[in-house]
């Protein structure tokens, strides 16, 4: 592709994380491509070739099953908050999108070592922001100001933990004194982006590092407000267990290429709120134990999707997730279905990780091993055992019948 354009008269380089990557011996994720051909002139290049993009234009060109993004070089646009930006795309829909030398480019990209561009007409590195130096010095610092980089974009707060992370970098003082001061300012990024980098940062295979690193940072506390006002209430060594091993589950994975959903994840972020909330219900307005539970799950939900807009793919999966656990841990007539939810896998592994913070459900956890592991005949008998041991405490209790805690359960249409 670089060639193709090269040999059509333009200038064409790679850029951002794959030459950063590819200099540091690590294999790219993926390839983006800075050119002076414009978007039309590229699609005039390029048979497999889609331009997206509204405000800024930008050419997706597939290459083989990779796409590969080939933007036209941009120069930074005055103050490109969003409201601004919206205005432009009610009128002017492409006045936004300014374009500019290589230079201009470089410098209004995040981070100096993001603004290296790999040159195949004599095989250089360009580097016009110094990235080069904080590459060999494992160092990362915006570029320019900053505050001011911050104030344009807190996104940038997140990619800098992403990075520093995956690199193993120092974030320089600086951007470091800026993130802790700015750090609220995540709260004016829109809900929707911020579910595409909350999903990057946690998938990246080193969750567990993030999560202390965003701690670190108070980035934490502004994405996951709930969850972190448990976590700093203290006593909730339970609850950081849950958490620590959930995120090292999720590392794991993806060191073995096992799927990873952001669904699991978000559902072990916000488990502890929910159980919160629930009691809150209960004792503040008398709800019964399974009521507040399934409420307590909307407000969780809801409360978080003011700051993390959750797709409502993965919202249903993460309640999911939760209802099941207390259809796990009833282990009713209904198990012999439940083994079959597609969810089951998930709220399984959920209630294993429980199971680690928590001794008290082992018991449970390996039932729910042995019961997966027998054919249906096993299945039954074990039920039946279960049912049986249930009768009998019941009949000690005196005979109480339904118990409060069978509501919403084995008769529930949801499984
Ligand atoms: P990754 O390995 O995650 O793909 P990357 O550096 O390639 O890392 P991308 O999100 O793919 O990150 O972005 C490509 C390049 O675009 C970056 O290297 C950077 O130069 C520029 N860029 C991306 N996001 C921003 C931003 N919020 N502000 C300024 N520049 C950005
Ligand atoms: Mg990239």
């Amino acid at each position: 592709m670089l060639y193709r354009l090269k040999n059509a008269g333009y200038d064409a380089f790679l850029v951002g994380g794959c030459v950063r990557d590819m200099l540091l011996g690590r294999e790219p994720k993926d390839f983006d491509v800075a050119t002076n051909a414009l978007p039309e002139e590229i699609e005039q290049l390029f048979r497999n070739c889609r331009l997206i993009g509204r405000r800024f234009r930008l050419a997706h060109i597939m290459f083989g099953k990779d796409i590969v993004e080939v933007a036209t070089f941009r120069a930074t646009t005055p103050q490109t908050g969003d409201d601004e930006a919206r205005q432009l795309e009610d009128g002017l829909i492409l006045r936004d999108n300014v374009y500019g030398t290589i230079e201009e480019d470089a410098w209004r990209r995040d981070f100096r070592v993001n603004a290296l561009y790999y040159n195949i007409s004599d095989f250089s590195v360009v580097d016009y922001t110094g990235g080069l130096e904080d590459l060999r010095n494992g160092v990362l610092s915006l570029i320019g100001d900053a505050r001011v980089r911050l104030r344009e974009d807190p996104v940038r707060m997140l990619r800098a933990v992403r990075f520093a992370v995956k690199l193993g970098f120092r974030i320089d003082d600086d951007c470091e004194r800026a993130m802790v001061e700015l750090a609220p300012d995540i709260q004016k990024v829109p809900a929707a982006r911020l579910f595409d980098e909350v999903s990057k940062l946690f998938l990246s295979g080193f969750a567990l590092q993030t999560f202390e690193t965003l701690r670190h940072y108070g980035l934490f506390a502004q994405l996951f407000p709930a969850t972190d006002s448990l976590l700093e209430s203290g006593d909730r060594d339970h609850m950081h267990r849950l958490l620590v091993r959930g995120l090292e589950n999720s590392d794991k994975r993806v060191a073995e290429d096992k799927p990873v959903t952001p669904a699991f994840l978000l559902a072990v972020l916000m488990w502890e709120p929910v159980l919160d909330q629930a009691l809150r219900l209960e004792q503040e307005r008398g709800m019964k134990p399974m009521d507040a539970l399934y409420a307590a799950m909307g407000d969780i939900l809801q409360q978080q999707a003011e700051r993390i807009a959750l797709p409502r793919r993965f919202s249903i999966q993460i309640r999911e997730i939760w209802s099941m656990q207390s259809r796990l841990e009833r282990r009713g007539k209904r198990a012999l279905k439940l083994v079959q939810h597609p969810r089951f896998r998930a709220a399984y592994d959920f209630l294993l990780l429980r199971g680690e913070a928590n001794p008290e459900l082992a018991e449970m956890c390996d039932w729910w091993t042995a019961f997966q592991e027998r054919n249906d005949n096993g299945r039954e008998n074990m039920l039946k055992k279960v049912q049986r041991k249930r009768s009998r405490r019941r009949r000690r209790r005196g005979g109480q019948g339904q118990g409060g805690d069978e509501h919403g359960g084995d008769d529930g249409g949801a499984d």
